[in-house]
């Protein structure tokens, strides 16, 4: 491969992965005074065009307001004011509503192509920021003072010079296997059919999580009288669900849940993604840490994968301003292990409270599922527990990112 002619370009900070978690952090480094690369793989038009659509937690949405574009986005989203947790048939659901958390709302659910054109609209007015796209990093190599990466741009190699490069390329994070970092975790036996579905009954939003012997299915509202289903099978049943024509997914959709949501109609395609537990042993090292997706990812029971990602931003790019302000080398250990403290044993808690709500409501001894229900009604009748258990799947009980106060 030929090394472009062109000169080594330098920069402070070099973001690897242009997904909605690495955008966020480069969007919440606008007014740093940092010179930013953010490098994405993949042509724009896929990028946007990618068929997922996320639950935003309500700080997640809060650290959109401080970067100002969360009044482009949320004409687009749907609001959800209740969540209803049901463990299959079993007639007792736990409801919460906003009274629990003293809000008017609990979350929305957000399409990727309006987060990520919200975050790329913004970065095209941020001065200090060059995007790289489509353009992948194939080569990082580690000097006493920086990193020079290779990247493939337009069919040739380009160099860029890097204080620190942050890692923000997905689960499956080429740049975290390079850099030695291991992992702990496993693949679910379990995988994940989704799908949009068009409503002829009102979602009323609510967004549902219903615990089946099989695996949990989320139901999520979305703008338009739409939902989003997540539904999470073992994976030859997930699969075969995948195989379904539409009209037979309907029935097997309705064999669920009846006429609750009248006779929907499917919108697009439906796809499978297969559902790991996974966290990074470490989050830094001198002159390199990983954000979202590369550090972690969850069982998308509760949606929390893209929220994690997203304060992870948020809290990186404080941690390296404030470094800046105090004259600090922000490619140090020193520096990036603030980071580290503050992300990993939050993150750390949703994995595992994930992981247990899914072993628990997916199995059938009788006594886990007599003590599961105890639990649904000590949650439905205690409302202060209601509260605490929101907060914390909301991201409203961890350190709140400076960008969120605002
Ligand atoms: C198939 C699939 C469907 C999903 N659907 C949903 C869903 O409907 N709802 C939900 O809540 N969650 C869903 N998830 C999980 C969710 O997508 C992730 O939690 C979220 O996308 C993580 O964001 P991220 O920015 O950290 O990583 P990603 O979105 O994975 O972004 C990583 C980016 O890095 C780029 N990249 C990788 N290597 C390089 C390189 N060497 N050079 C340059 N760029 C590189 C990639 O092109 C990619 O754009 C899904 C996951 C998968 C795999």
């Amino acid at each position: 491969m030929q090394i472009a002619e062109s000169k080594i370009l330098d920069y402070d900070i070099a973001i690897v992965g242009g997904g909605v978690v690495g955008t966020t952090f480069a969007c919440a480094l606008k007014d740093s005074g940092f010179r930013v690369a953010l490098i994405e793989a993949e042509v724009s038009s896929l990028a946007v065009s990618r068929a997922q659509a996320y639950s935003i937690s309500l700080l997640s949405s809060r650290i959109f307001e401080g970067l100002n574009i969360w009044q482009q986005i949320s004409p687009q989203v749907e609001t959800y004011k209740n969540v209803r947790l049901s463990d299959s048939d079993y007639p007792t659901a736990v409801q919460f509503a906003p009274c629990d958390i003293g809000t008017e709302t609990l979350g929305y659910v957000a399409e990727h192509r309006v987060l990520i054109t919200a975050l790329q609209d913004l970065l095209q007015t941020c001065s200090n920021v060059d995007r790289f796209c489509p353009a992948k990093v194939i080569k990082t190599e580690h000097q006493s003072s920086d990193v020079v990466l290779d990247v493939l741009l337009n069919g040739e190699v380009q160099q860029i010079r890097s204080r620190l490069v942050v890692a923000a390329d997905g689960a499956r994070s080429p740049l975290r296997q390079q850099a030695g970092i291991k992992t702990l975790g496993w693949q679910y036996w379990q995988a994940c059919v989704v799908a949009t579905l068009k409503l002829d009954a009102p979602h009323n939003n609510t967004a549902y999580e219903w615990f089946w012997k099989t695996g949990p299915s989320g139901i999520l509202p979305l703008p338009g009288n739409r939902c989003r289903i997540v539904w999470t099978a073992p994976r030859a049943e997930a699969e075969a669900l995948l195989a379904l024509d539409d009209r037979a997914f309907i029935e097997a959709f309705q064999a669920r849940y009846g006429s609750k949501f009248g006779t929907p109609e499917i919108e697009g395609q439906r796809y499978l993604f297969p559902i790991q537990l996974m966290h990074s042993r470490k989050y830094v090292l001198p002159q390199f840490a990983l954000i979202g997706d590369a550090a972690h990812s969850c069982h998308p029971l509760g949606g929390q994968g893209i929220n994690m990602g997203i304060r992870d931003a948020a809290a990186l790019a404080q941690v390296l301003q404030t470094a800046k302000k105090r004259g600090e080398n922000i490619a140090s250990l020193r520096v990036l292990k603030r980071y580290e403290r503050w992300r990993q044993w939050e993150n750390l808690l949703i994995l595992s409270i994930t992981d247990i709500l899914n072993r628990t409501f997916s199995n059938q001894i009788v006594p886990i599922v007599q003590l599961r229900r105890l639990s649904l009604w000590i949650l439905r009748t205690l409302q202060p527990l209601r509260t605490i258990v929101f907060r914390i799947m909301s991201g409203l009980t961890g350190r709140t990112p400076q960008l969120a106060q605002r």
